[in-house]
């Protein structure tokens, strides 16, 4: 099995501030903003792009968590079964998300699928009517089965299906870095 690092510390760090900026540019400052972290890595790469943008803007970024585990249409508890309970159930979400007319910015570490991002979404239009959703992913690494792109890329990596992406955070893996594993 072949190994090939993608992006080291440095290379995460600048893609995450660019991203930071990215998304005050686009939204004109971060006014009626909150980040979302999809589970485990997205949740730290949304809590480090609000340091970068409380930062730089010398506003408070909030971050909101979600878990949208139970709710992919292709794991075992279907969509249907995992959205008959309350919201923040059915999500998985820690306490309630206030998403009332908010620009939400959605984390997660790969976009592959789009399948959890659509899950995510499902999970968010539970708790209200978002003003908009964007969507912000370290690694886009193709293979699209459902009308999604991101609207920031830490690094586009062109993958086959045979090749697997893994993310390392320091919060979870003690260090920091993206890795190809090929066959
Ligand atoms: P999708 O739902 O778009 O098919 O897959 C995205 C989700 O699965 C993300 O939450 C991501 O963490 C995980 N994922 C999919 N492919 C990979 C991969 O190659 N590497 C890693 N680390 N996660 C992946
Ligand atoms: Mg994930």
């Amino acid at each position: 099995q072949t190994e090939h690092v993608l992006m080291d510390e440095t290379a995460i760090r600048r893609a995450l501030t660019r991203i930071a900026h990215e998304i005050l540019e686009r939204n004109k400052g971060f006014e009626n903003c909150m980040l979302i972290g999809i589970r485990t890595r997205g949740i730290y790469l949304a809590k480090r792009v609000a340091e970068r943008i409380q930062d730089i803007e010398g506003v408070p970024a909030t971050v909101g968590e979600i878990d949208i585990t139970r709710y992919r249409d292709d794991r075992s508890v279907s969509a249907e079964a995992a959205l008959a309970g309350s919201g923040e159930e059915a999500a998985g979400i820690e306490g309630k998300l206030e998403v009332q007319n908010k620009k939400l910015i959605l984390f997660d570490d790969v976009l592959y699928t789009g399948r959890t991002v659509r899950a995510a979404m499902d999970a968010l239009m539970d708790f209200g009517r978002p003003q908009m959703i964007q969507l912000a992913v370290l690694i886009d690494r193709g293979h699209r089965e459902l009308p999604i792109r991101p609207d920031y890329v830490g690094k586009n990596i062109p993958t086959s299906r045979l090749e697997s992406i893994e993310v390392k955070l320091d919060e979870v893996d003690g260090t920091d870095q993206v890795i190809i594993k090929g066959q």
